[in-house]
């Protein structure tokens, strides 16, 4: 599992799993995704806020006040991966993840030489330095 679940309703999964003494509960945090929790959940939800809330997450939020997570972009890259989800479900596992790990492989591939064609530099890594 990881150390971290981001979901739109994290409040509603925490609250089910709290129901069913679920013990990842122990291990596994919760936080809703910074735009829902703006704007969908509610300031009067006690549970929400108290183990939902991702300002509560010190971890994750860089010195700078970014996220360390941009759940953002996940949130979009779901709703790509929706167009493939009927493909998707039909598939073994094996096939699955090569056909995932290719489509993303094509994907960032084509937003590489979007960038580059802009004008960015997407391989670029602020302050990364080579030891050579
Ligand atoms: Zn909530």
């Amino acid at each position: 599992m990881p150390d971290y679940f981001i979901y739109d309703n994290c409040c509603g999964v925490y609250n089910h799993l709290q129901l069913t003494n679920d013990p990842l509960l122990k291990v596994v945090r919760f936080p809703v995704d910074a735009f829902h929790f703006d704007c969908k959940h509610k300031k009067t939800d006690i549970v929400c806020q108290e183990h939902c809330n991702p300002q509560k997450f010190p971890e994750l939020i860089n010195i700078d006040g970014t996220w360390y997570f941009n759940s953002s972009k996940c949130e979009q890259l779901n709703v790509w991966l929706g167009g493939y989800h009927a493909i998707l479900r039909e598939m073994n596992a094996d096939r699955y993840e090569f056909l995932l790990d290719e489509l993303i492989m094509r994907k960032n591939r084509l937003l590489k030489t979007k960038l580059e064609h802009n004008g960015c530099l997407p391989g670029y890594i602020p302050d990364l330095r080579c030891n050579s």
